[in-house]
């Protein structure tokens, strides 16, 4: 069984609670580890730590710090294989995925914020022969980081880079459904010679010990990204204690494809987008608009593209689609996928839970679901299924796409596919979202603001927008 305990002060340490968790592999639907479940005891100790490793961490030079995040980047990319292995052991995606996209990614975000902070700069303002204002932009302090299980290190490590490299001290919380890299990243970050205090991982369930991060009167931030309704419970505890909040939310993503589009590029696009990590990226386009004169001919081939993804046992190295992460989210999408049908759905393929042989006989497979047939007003074209799930719709024109695709109370990211570039910018400006990709999907510049309009979150993550969050802005202002 593999354990998995906190990191506090530099050091790995039981839960105050002494409970644990049981850790599940998804491909295999067994339990083949352990996790601490953690109190306020261990967070008060965290939070010790961290107030007292701060003034230190907040005083270093930004190259000092830098050299830490760049360690931990090279210790991460020494490590790949053994990151990935454990990444899709927890998580159930493919191991492939988690090689070539997750723990390089995760490599990269304390890369990139080691380079951004050195190049991190505040403004100022002139008032002629009045004087010049000045902007400091300092640490905050403790803040709290709660991450989500389908990119385990990828998003825990985006939100911890930027603030440390800010000069922050970090209580960070990975999802108690995959917490193995996180606690493998403390062994990085202790191999380095991360001085003690300055990043503490405590695990355990969200609406116990992530309750308790957010409504601790010492943590002064909270950057969060997961479902919608866990955001809203956040904020109802953080925002009356006056905490800045960043909240990355969930998404019901359009993708819009003209009949112009480059046929076949499109068509595979689409399908990445749709089914990549099992559906489960808050990025994924599930909803699919086509426009009428190639509605047939492009739902035909997408269905066709669809029916030749290897949904296999997730270390197998031609496997393109693993295990959902847990029997009861496996169980939620099923029941979306009933309801689609009670609303009149053609399922045209997939639409079932998938049993595979030898060890994966009981792991959390669903297979990949392509649904039409349905008005915009249907629950699947409005809830997030988070789940290999799409549904696709026809329309006519221009306006009726826009007026589709931002009929949702989501607003985190769409997808454009024509050859017509007018039209593209044009569609792009009108849609209410915080992020569109045209003739393309997910491609990610970490300069790039990130995050979602509506009911999918506040704020933006990012380049400059991240080091701005984590830092407060004090304005001086000089008589001359
Ligand atoms: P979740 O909201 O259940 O959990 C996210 C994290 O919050 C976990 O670490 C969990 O333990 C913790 N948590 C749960 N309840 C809490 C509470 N009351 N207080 C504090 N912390 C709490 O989400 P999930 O199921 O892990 O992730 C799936 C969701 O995340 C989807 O809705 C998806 O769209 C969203 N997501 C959004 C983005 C984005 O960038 N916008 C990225 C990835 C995932």
């Amino acid at each position: 069984m593999k354990q998995v305990v906190n990191y506090i002060n530099g050091e790995f340490c039981e839960s105050a609670s002494k409970r644990l968790l049981d850790n599940i592999n998804p491909a295999s639907g067994q339990v083949y580890g352990e996790l601490v479940n953690s109190n306020h005891e261990d967070l008060d100790a965290a939070v010790a730590a961290a107030s007292q490793a701060f003034p230190r961490w907040m005083s270093m030079s930004v190259e000092k710090r830098a050299d830490y995040l760049n360690s931990i980047a090279g210790e991460i990319e020494r490590s790949l294989d053994e990151l990935a292995l454990a990444e899709s052991i927890d998580n159930g995606k493919p191991l492939t995925l988690a090689r070539l996209v997750d723990i390089p990614r995760a490599a990269s975000n304390f890369r990139f914020f080691a380079h951004a902070i050195t190049q991190f700069s505040s403004e100022s303002h002139s008032l002629g022969d009045l004087g010049l204002n000045y902007t400091l932009r300092d640490p905050i302090g403790v803040v709290g980081c709660i991450s989500p299980w389908n990119l385990p290190l990828y998003l825990f490590s985006w939100k911890i880079a930027p603030a440390l490299a800010a000069g922050n001290c970090v209580i960070a919380k990975p999802s108690e459904l995959t917490p193995m890299t996180a606690f493998l990243l403390a062994k990085i970050c202790q191999k380095v010679g991360l001085p003690k205090g300055v990043l503490n991982i405590l695990h355990g369930v969200g609406a116990e010990i992530g309750r308790d991060i957010c409504a601790h009167k010492d943590i002064k931030a909270i950057s969060f990204t997961g479902g919608t309704e866990t955001g809203r419970q956040i904020s109802s505890i953080a925002a009356p204690m006056f905490k800045k909040l960043s909240l990355e939310l969930g998404g019901k993503n359009p993708t819009l494809v003209f009949d112009d589009c480059d046929f076949e590029a499109t068509v595979s696009g689409v399908v990445k987008s749709a089914f990549t990590n099992q559906g489960q990226i808050c990025l994924c386009g599930s909803r699919i608009y086509v426009q009428e004169k190639i509605y047939e001919q492009f739902t035909k081939a997408f269905i066709n593209k669809t029916k030749s993804i290897v949904l296999d046992d997730p270390l197998l190295e031609n496997t393109q689609m693993g295990a959902l992460i847990s029997s009861q989210h496996q169980d939620k999408v099923l029941r979306l996928i009933q309801s689609a049908k009670d609303d009149g759905a053609v399922i045209e393929t997939g639409g079932a839970k998938e049993t595979l042989a030898g060890r994966c006989q009981d792991g959390y497979f669903v297979q990949p679901t392509v649904i039409t047939g349905l008005s915009n007003e249907a629950a699947i074209n409005q809830q997030e299924v988070f789940g290999p799930v799409v549904s696709l719709q026809a329309f006519k024109d221009e306006d009726e796409a826009i007026t589709l695709a931002n009929d949702s109370q989501y607003g985190l990211s769409a997808s454009v596919w024509s050859q017509n570039i007018q039209s593209c910018h044009r569609v792009a400006k009108k849609l209410d979202t915080g992020i569109v990709w045209l003739n393309s999907w997910m491609v990610r510049d970490l300069r790039t603001p990130f995050g979602g309009n509506k009911q999918s979150g506040v704020g933006r993550e990012g380049g400059v927008e991240a080091l701005k969050f984590f830092t407060q802005a004090k304005n001086v202002f000089v008589k001359y």
